[in-house]
């Protein structure tokens, strides 16, 4: 069974190219400040999520299993 996922943007780093929004349109989806929103996180399979989240040019989006609080996405260490 797929995680329950955590799915954030850092709308710090987030400058709106829309990788994101291209690799898991289920999830991700631009607000009108062109920032990405994590808005469900159900929306793709884990590995298009991690996907979107390896292809963010500036590093914005992390992904954790709600469950175990473990993070997958970036990795530590
Ligand atoms: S890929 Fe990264 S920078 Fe581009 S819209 Fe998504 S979160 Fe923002």
């Amino acid at each position: 069974m797929a995680p329950k996922l955590r799915v954030r943007v850092d709308h710090v780093k987030c400058v709106g190219n829309a990788m994101c929004t291209e690799l898991a349109p289920g999830v991700f989806a631009l607000n009108d400040d062109r920032q990405s929103e994590a808005r469900n996180p159900a929306g793709e399979t884990l590995e298009d999520i991690l996907k979107a989240a390896e292809n963010c040019p500036v590093g914005a989006i992390t992904v954790e299993d709600v469950e175990t609080g473990q993070r997958l996405y970036p990795r530590s260490g």
